[in-house]
């Protein structure tokens, strides 16, 4: 009896984990409505599920080891450590899960070495991590040995791009030129991160600013003619406006919240308004454009909505708008860029445009720094790049010793983007002053040539 002929040819990925991480429900998004199938695999018990999972039009055979509190003989914890190194010895690929809200546990670390042990390749997969939540836990997992964690939100569809990616490139498969998409199977993984590069996905960009800044005026010389108005998008309220448009082969999504607000029919103050639409578009956007008014320049509320920007991670463009009405426009704008740079000291080097939205001018400046920003927000520095910078940055000034002893950072990596955010592994961490921190998120930030984004940087212990 050979097994070959009821054994597709599709890689074997193992879902592994303690139970309640959120194995099924990775396993269901991954599967989505293709139904469980085909024979057993030889070796396994029967207290787990298969099924076929399409990732960029390549077909994976997916292990789902949930379900083993259902197993009937020995301890659940020998029953789980059993179901998982059958599991793990079957795969090709393993995901190892936990849930990044609970941080690594014990159970984790226990099964995270059955993992290490086979020496199958591993993806580390921290769920749950819907809107940003449970970094620490992100973090932490780094201390598993099982490399970078992947953050995802399997209830809520988070990351599953980034995922499907990672597991591509694990398993050494080669994304095809033209991902095809099955009739009948509508649970593709998507979200808006690395999809094959016949379906860019516009940015999403907002533009926010205080009343009468010009905001309408500027949506409206950017649409142009072309006004499409394409109605809710994920994580908009229902009657918020985005239009689509496109700039030179770029397809941009504006939120209008100009529009927003003429729909809202003004019952509160304009001013009080302004700052609630603008807490929703930038949620929105992956770029906020902050649009000043030139001739009253960087007033409370510009500065406000400016550090809320950055706070939330997004990529900012200032913009200067009505300069048509500026006489002495070098100085002024000498002045404008100095006022940037003090009053928005965490992000250096945000790029400062001026335009007249009234006269169309500056438009393609605008759109230029729009893009440029987006990638810079996007971009990923490879560990041992970022090794030899810390290598050469630790040379340059050393940290400070605590306690008679110099602190050791041995190591930095970057999980994830969007803004970029990077770990550094540290012996001592909570001794390593806030200073040092900041020498080298700014080091970091000029030596990668990362300006105008936030820059998350923060420390592990680790040996
Ligand atoms: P398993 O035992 O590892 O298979 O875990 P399940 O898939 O059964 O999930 C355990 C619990 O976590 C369930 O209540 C899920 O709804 C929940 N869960 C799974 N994924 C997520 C997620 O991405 N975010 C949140 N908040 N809960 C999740
Ligand atoms: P919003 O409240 O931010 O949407 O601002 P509006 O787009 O309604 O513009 C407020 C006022 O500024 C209007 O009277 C516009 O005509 C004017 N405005 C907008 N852009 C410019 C510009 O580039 N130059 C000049 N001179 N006026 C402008």
């Amino acid at each position: 009896m050979t097994f070959e002929a009821h054994i597709p040819l599709a890689p074997v990925v193992a879902i592994v984990g303690r139970p309640n991480v959120g194995k099924s429900t990775l396993f269901n998004r991954l599967t989505g409505t293709r139904a469980a199938l085909v024979s057993d695999l030889p070796g396994l018990t029967r207290d787990r599920r298969d099924g076929i999972a399409e990732i960029f039009g390549t077909e994976l055979r997916l292990i789902d080891t949930a379900g083993l509190e259902e197993a009937r003989q020995g301890t659940i914890a020998d029953r789980m450590r059993k179901q998982t190194e059958q599991a793990i010895a079957a795969a090709d690929l393993v995901l190892f899960v936990i849930d990044a809200r609970a941080g690594v546990t014990a159970a984790d670390s226990s099964f995270a070495r059955i993992a290490r042990q086979s020496g199958k390749p591993v993806v580390l997969v921290a769920n749950k991590a819907e809107g940003r939540q449970g970094t620490d836990g992100v973090l932490d997992a780094f201390s598993l040995g099982l490399g970078a964690p992947i953050a995802i939100s399997a209830e809520h569809g988070e990351g599953i791009g980034d995922l499907a990616a990672d597991i591509v490139a694990a398993l050494g498969l080669k994304i095809p030129k033209t991902a095809k998409k099955g009739r009948d199977h509508d649970a593709e993984p998507v979200d808006d991160k690395k999809l094959p590069p016949e379906r860019p996905r516009p940015i999403r960009v907002a533009i926010v600013g205080r009343p009468n800044a010009g905001k309408s005026t500027l949506v409206n010389a950017l649409l142009g003619e072309d006004r499409m108005i394409t109605g809710p998008e994920p994580g908009l309220t229902r009657d918020s406006v985005a239009s689509e448009l496109d700039y030179k082969g770029q397809s941009i999504l504006l939120f209008d919240t100009a529009g927003l607000r003429r729909k809202a029919k003004i019952t509160e103050t304009a001013e009080k308004l302004a700052a609630s639409d603008a807490v929703r578009a930038i949620r929105f956007a992956e770029v906020v454009v902050l649009l000043i008014d030139a001739e009253h320049p960087f007033e409370h509320q510009d500065l406000t909505i400016g550090h809320r920007v950055t706070e939330e991670g997004r990529a900012l463009v200032v913009a200067i708008n009505k300069w048509d009405l500026i006489p002495e426009k070098q100085k002024t704008l000498r002045d404008l860029k100095k006022t940037v740079a003090e009053s928005l000291a965490q992000v250096p080097n945000v790029p400062v445009v001026a335009i007249s939205a009234r006269s169309e001018s500056g438009l393609d400046q605008l759109m230029s720094a729009i893009i440029k920003t987006h990638a810079t927000w996007n971009r990923r520095v490879s560990t041992p790049q970022l090794n030899r910078w810390l290598e050469e940055a630790l040379s340059r000034h050393a940290p400070p010793a605590a306690a008679g002893k110099r602190i050791k950072i041995r190591y930095v990596t970057q999980p994830s983007t969007r803004p970029p955010t990077f770990v550094a592994f540290c012996q001592r961490a909570d001794a390593l002053p806030k200073s040092y921190l900041k020498y080298l998120t700014n080091s970091l930030r000029e030596a990668f040539d990362l300006p105008g984004v936030p820059i998350r940087f923060s420390l592990r212990k680790g040996e």
